[in-house]
């Protein structure tokens, strides 16, 4: 598999986005190097009858048929190992580059190869190597291109060699071009994989953000309620700090529903569900909708005082909704009865012990005639009346 190294990062693009296209560069590079071989066979079979016409050079000739048949081999073999999903691209590269100084040397041996023609073979692998630059820059890439193309047309016109001919310019302004359009067209994939895979990480959010929000109230869920109390467990006993957690239920709720209707219920929660998310930010806490009309809050708060003031401004924010409750005994408007549990520093508890204590001091909350809070403290287990007074008397505590 093609791995970047850091500094051949190209510009502008994240090591986590080059990953993230790496294999679609691959697959490119596999697709694109039998194009560049068929090019230079054609090229070079022009070449060679070339040769064989004009210089009757026969050994020349063979040379330059030799090549053609290594060249489709190699495509063929870069074929075969895309099919088989066997991108390795740096291997096809090494194998035409070794291809080219073989040729290079061969012909030098034989004697068939003069400088001029080297020049052209020199040139065809620079311009091999520019396509694999794509890595370092596409630009830079671009440039050493034109500049190894117009190298060689400078030294054609310069020699006047009978050697380099005008086809050999023509060959290597073709590969030139097609390396050039080749280039283009990576970028083109590069960014295109670059934004499926942003596009991607998106929608795994997106789907994450689905999964543990509550769809009535767009607080989070029972889920992100489990992971969140394990979260502030675990954190909370290594920094010994208290876990604040209330157990939040709707007072006849059952009665609201059968006199005004589940829709009318529904927007009830939400009413109640927006009040708790605009807590969530204002006093830093983890507020969940955990069943039908029972909502759980966590935060962390050593001072009981302090842990009061937030469930009496819970309570009072949501009574002073005033939603219309004809069938509730408590008050002439929705009210909810909480239960706090302080869970101090350093004490062992798991998630289920959280929710349950927390449930217990609802349930006493319920039984001391609701619209009250009942807070326990871990600490002396004991049980107490937290803002006894109704809301309406209470206004100025909050
Ligand atoms: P208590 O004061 O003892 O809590 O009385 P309650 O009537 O609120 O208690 P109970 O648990 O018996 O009733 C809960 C009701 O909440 C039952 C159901 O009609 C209602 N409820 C539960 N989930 C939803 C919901 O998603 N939407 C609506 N509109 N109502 C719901
Ligand atoms: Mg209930
Ligand atoms: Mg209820």
């Amino acid at each position: 598999m093609l791995k970047i190294p850091v500094m051949w990062r190209p510009r502008g693009f994240t090591r986590e986005a080059i990953e993230s296209c790496r294999d679609a560069v691959c697959a490119y590079n596999i697709q694109t190097l039998p194009v560049v071989g068929l090019v230079t066979v054609l090229l070079l079979g022009a070449d060679s009858v070339a040769a064989l016409l004009i210089e009757k050079a026969q050994a020349s000739f063979w040379l330059h048929l030799a090549a053609c048949v290594l060249i489709a081999g190699v495509c063929i073999a870069a074929l075969y190992a895309h099919s088989r999903k066997k991108h390795k691209p740096l291997v096809f590269y090494a194998l035409f580059s070794a291809y080219y100084i073989i040729l290079m040397f061969l012909g030098f041996y034989l004697g068939v190869l003069t400088p001029p023609d080297q020049w052209l073979v020199l040139t065809l692998l620079f311009l091999l190597f520019s396509q694999a630059l794509f890595v370092v820059d596409l630009r830079f890439s671009v440039l050493l291109n034109l500049l190894t193309a117009s190298a060689f047309s400078l030294l054609a016109l310069k020699t006047k060699a009978p050697l380099i001919r005008e086809i050999d310019t023509i060959h290597v302004w073709m590969a030139a071009i097609l390396a050039l359009a080749l280039n283009r067209y990576l970028g083109y994939v590069i960014l295109r994989e670059m934004i499926a895979s942003r596009r991607l990480e998106i929608e795994r959010d997106h789907f994450r953000e689905e999964s543990i929000k509550d769809e009535l109230t767009g607080l989070s869920n029972r889920r992100e309620y489990q992971s969140a109390a394990k979260f502030y467990i675990s954190v909370c006993r290594h920094v010994h700090q208290t876990i604040c957690a209330i157990m939040l239920d709707v007072d006849f709720f059952k009665n609201y529903n059968d006199f005004y209707g589940h829709q009318k219920g529904d927007e009830a929660l939400q009413a109640i569900g927006g009040v708790l998310k605009r807590l969530v930010t204002e006093e830093q806490l983890f507020a969940a909708r955990v069943g039908g009309e029972e909502f759980f809050v966590l935060w962390t708060e050593n001072r009981t005082a302090e842990a009061e003031r937030v469930a009496i401004k819970i309570r009072h924010l949501i009574a002073d909704l005033k939603i219309p409750h004809e069938r509730s005994t408590v008050a002439p408007h929705i009210t909810v009865s909480l239960g706090l549990y302080m869970l101090r520093g350093g004490a062992d508890a798991t998630v289920d012990d959280l929710y349950r204590e927390a449930d217990d001091a609802l349930y006493e909350a319920k039984e001391r005639g609701r619209n009250c809070i009942m807070l326990r403290d871990s600490a002396d287990r004991s049980l107490r009346m937290v803002d006894i007074l109704p809301p309406e008397q209470n206004v100025g505590r909050r």
